[in-house]
């Protein structure tokens, strides 16, 4: 039968699943032999099954009642005994820490009779044992019957006021007494019936109601918010109680092992004497740091240190606990990882490797290519201490300043007047995009990590702070007010993605110190940057590690050398089309609009010089790594001007009676090539097989420079990859007349062209097998592969409706970001199996976007690609993910 409760002594920290995380460390904690209270886990799977039906699983009340039985034995008390009552706590518990986001009871177990019995238990404290008995109301109330909390609240002020003090403390027993009444009385009104004196009853309710918090609303916002699956459940913990505030020889507090900002060791803490836990949190009265207890009570303080140190020996890693002395006795009430900055996760992890407590492929596991992605934003530069003005969500990381403005049409405005704006709106949709296209940063007052704002601007990889609720945002009246200030349209805020903090005026920005390491400008060796230093050694193990290679997505020479010196092994994509634009669009207006072979040949050739010396560029900024180049892909009227500006134009022409010819001719050529759906249109291998002599143009251009670069002394490695191919014929067609040009051009040169394809249709991933026949090497398109797996259109879906989607559970991620491994990864293994088994010596590869996702990388290493490829900002981030893979 299932087991559904566990002694702390039967648990331990690798079972988080199913005992959550403050269960497992618990358990942890009482097998290293620590002053744990002793007490009992709930499962996950309890909890579940309990969600799942609405009542308890068979056999857990049985279980409940033995693991009592043995806490009561232990502690020679029984539950609500009214001589001598033991009293517990009943806390949630989940497998992913959810800071205050479910239920917690303490001191269940007393009643009318039992009150008694505790204030004996303390020494004749009436004082104590009343104040113990209301908080039970109170908390009891609130959290298991849904009473009103400030109910409680406000009787607890008249109390106070009646008093004449302002002061908790101040109220007697005989105070908390009448307190109590008053409680009850509260608790009947809105229940309908009296508080429960029966113990075992009071725990029984207090354990479903802990179950039910899983569901709260809350609870359910903060995990779409932290991507945590909903159906996890929350274990409960059932502790005996012990008493922080039974006089001055008792107290609360929590400590950190490390400083979790910078890594630094010491002692990191805050202390409240003759106090319970949520006084602390509620902020009641101050603490004090955690020095001063050494002064108040030095055994307890030795007791701590010793214990932070078997901790942090014990998990290897910085550790943050919470912890009660009861009358100079020191008890352990949680303790687990703790939360970290990005840079003190390099940091803690280089320390750690240098204490030799960890080594240097458990270091790799201790930071992440997110936390690595943060460090290299530009920050801002808070030496001034500027004033905060509020804070939200950080949703999309970045350093942004701007004017305030309100609405997207005066974004454009302002910005294309050369100011930097950042929109600020309640709540962004899909009518908003152009002015968060034109804006710095975006900032709003709802909606969470995945509202439409924060969405749309991770995808524009653009800073965005939402849900600042603070903030009373009036469109209308073109401002916002916040604490009493207000900020008007044109007024200059500074907003920060990563923290959430919002400015008012301009805080300077700085480069990221991480960037100007990887970019060469700050020596590892001769920097005393603890950051940098840190970074540099985990950067040296993941590339010892790695398997996978990665390569960068670059078009030109100055993209290529910054992703050189950023690690890149080569260029996975080079989209050609990216140099078809500017003034060389002029050129292929000609091209498209030729009426004969000759003035088709004519404008081919002169594109030809132009895109070789691109070429040759990049072969030089890239000499001896592979550089894989694709041939045209888009449909090619997207190098002509919009239908509706042209067909105003030449309407104004002939009004005006003014000669359109040319115009004329376009709007001609721009209605014959309008499509539907462009994306699934005349492009890719498509137009290279409907446009004589265009990709002749291009593979001639790419071996002439490479054949130019061997000449220079060069070694230049050429790959030619066709893209949006989804039969073996098309590859074929264009490979036959690729290798007639390549043997041509190449003669004697010693230059070696490879000829391979892009995966990007469905179709192609299942016939991979006979597509590999004709190609050296495949390098995976995952954004066209996603955009025709899931039939999302991938430039309009991300702010139309992905936001539902993501609210909704379908996934927890859009999977243009990271990859959907059920369906498109499918894909991946199916070609990456039949293709290496039609020809083991294929080169396999990644340049969609998703190359430089962390998580996509894990995956792009499992199915045993040769390399991902990635834009040269993310080449860092996939060169520390790939060697994480590894090891
Ligand atoms: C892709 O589809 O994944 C790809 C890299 O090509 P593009 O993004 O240029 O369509
Ligand atoms: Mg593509």
């Amino acid at each position: 039968m299932t087991k559904f409760v566990y002694g702390f002594s039967e648990g331990n920290k690798d079972l988080r699943d199913l005992l959550g995380g403050k269960g497992a460390n618990l358990a942890e904690m009482t097998n290293i032999g620590l002053p744990v209270p002793p007490g009992f886990t709930i499962t996950t799977e309890a909890c579940r099954a309990y969600l799942d039906s609405g009542h308890q699983p068979a056999g857990l009340a049985e279980e409940i009642a033995t693991h009592l039985d043995a806490l009561e034995a232990s502690m020679g008390r029984k539950l609500g005994e009214r001589g001598d009552p033991l009293l517990v706590s009943v806390r949630s518990g989940a497998a992913f820490s959810m800071p205050g986001m479910m239920e917690t009871v303490l001191n269940v177990g007393l009643n009318d009779a039992s009150v008694d019995g505790l204030s004996r238990q303390a020494g004749g404290n009436d004082r104590f044992a009343w104040d113990s008995y209301r908080r039970l109301i109170q908390m009891f109330g609130k959290t298991v019957c849904d009473v009103p909390g400030d109910e409680f609240e406000h009787a607890i002020e008249a109390a106070k006021r009646a008093k004449g003090s302002d002061d908790d403390l101040d109220l007697d027993a005989g105070d908390l007494r009448d307190l109590v009444d008053r409680f009850k009385a509260i608790f009947a009104k809105h229940t309908g019936r009296e508080f429960p004196q029966d113990p075992k009853e009071q725990l029984d309710l207090a354990i479903r109601a802990v179950f039910e918090s899983w569901n709260a609303d809350r609870a359910v916002l903060y995990r779409r918010q932290e991507r945590i699956p909903a159906d996890l459940g929350t274990a409960v913990n059932v502790v005996a109680m012990v008493f922080g505030n039974l006089g001055s020889d008792s107290g609360t507090g929590v400590a950190f092992t490390r400083d979790p900002a910078s890594g630094a060791q010491g002692v990191y803490g805050d202390y409240l004497a003759n106090a319970q836990g949520e006084d602390v949190v509620a902020g009641i009265r101050n603490t004090v740091p955690l020095q001063e207890l050494e002064r108040m009570d030095r055994a307890s303080y030795d007791d701590l240190m010793r214990i932070m140190a078997t901790l942090e020996e014990h998990y290897k890693d910085l550790c943050d606990i919470e912890f009660t002395i009861e009358r100079g006795k020191l008890w352990m009430l949680q303790t687990r990882v703790g939360k970290r900055t990005a840079a003190a996760a390099f940091i803690i992890a280089g320390q750690l490797v240098d204490e030799g407590v960890i080594d240097l492929d458990e270091a790799l596991h201790r930071v992440t290519g997110a936390q690595l992605g943060q460090l290299m934003f530009p920050r801002f530069d808070l030496s001034a201490e500027p004033g905060q003005l509020a804070k939200g969500v950080g949703a999309s990381p970045g350093a942004a300043v701007g004017r305030v403005v309100f609405d997207a049409v005066t974004a454009k405005e302002k910005a294309a007047a050369g100011d930097d704006v950042i929109l600020v709106r309640r709540e962004t949709n899909p009518d908003d995009l152009p002015g968060m296209i034109a804006a710095q940063g975006i900032l709003t007052s709802r909606g969470g990590k995945t509202s439409h704002a924060a969405v749309v601007a991770r995808g524009m990889g653009k800073t965005c702070v939402c849900g600042a609720d603070t903030l009373d945002v009036d469109v209308r009246g073109k401002k916002f007010t916040v604490d009493g200030r207000t900020v008007a349209e044109g007024d200059v805020i500074s907003i920060d993605g990563t923290t959430g903090k919002i400015y008012l005026g301009e805080v300077p920005v700085q480069p990221s110190e991480v960037v100007r390491y990887f970019e060469g400008t700050l020596d590892p060796g001769q920097t005393d940057d603890a950051l940098v230093r840190a970074v540099h050694r985990v950067m040296s193990h993941a590339d010892e590690r790695r398997r996978l290679a990665v390569r960068a997505n670059s078009d030109t020479g100055v993209d290529s050398a910054r992703a050189r010196r950023f690690g890149a092994q080569g260029i996975g994509l080079c989209r050609t089309e990216h140099m078809f634009l500017g003034d060389r669009r002029e050129l292929v207006e000609r091209l498209i609009l030729a009426a004969t072979p000759d003035e088709r040949d004519a404008a081919l050739a002169e594109l030809l010089p132009l895109q070789r010396a691109d070429f040759e560029e990049i072969f030089r900024e890239m000499d001896g790594l592979p550089v894989t180049i694709r041939l045209i892909d888009p449909p090619l009227h997207e190098f002509l001007p919009s239908l509706e500006e042209l067909a105003v134009h030449v309407a104004v022409a002939h009004e005006r009676g003014e000669d359109a010819g040319r115009d004329e001719k376009l709007l001609a050529a721009v209605r014959r090539m309008h499509e539907q759906n462009p994306m699934l249109g005349l492009r890719g291998v498509r137009l290279g097989l409907v446009i004589p002599g265009l990709f002749a143009m291009q593979v001639r251009a790419i071996v002439e420079a490479a054949v130019q670069r061997a000449r220079d002394g060069g070694t230049p490695k050429p790959e030619i990859m066709v893209p949006l191919v989804g039969a073996v014929q098309e590859l074929e067609t264009v490979r036959t007349e690729a290798e007639r040009i390549i043997a041509e051009v190449v003669a004697d040169s010693g230059v070696e062209v490879l000829i391979g394809t892009m995966i990007e249709v469905p179709r192609a991933a299942l016939t991979a097998g006979q597509i590999a026949e004709a190609a050296q090497f495949f390098s995976f398109g995952t954004n066209d592969l996603t955009q025709m797996s899931w039939g999302f259109s991938r430039d309009d879906v991300e702010g139309a409706f992905f936001w539902r989607y993501l609210e909704l559970g379908i996934f927890g991620i859009s999977p243009f970001e990271s990859i959907d491994r059920d369906g498109v990864g499918r894909l991946v293994r199916i070609a990456v199996d039949e293709g290496r088994r039609a020809r083991p010596d294929l080169k396999l590869g990644v340049c969609g976007e998703h190359g430089g996702d962390p998580d996509s990388v894990h995956f792009f290493h499992d199915v045993g690609l040769d390399y991902v490829s990635c834009s040269p900002f993310r080449v860092p981030i996939a060169r520390l993910e790939a060697g994480r893979a590894a090891c």
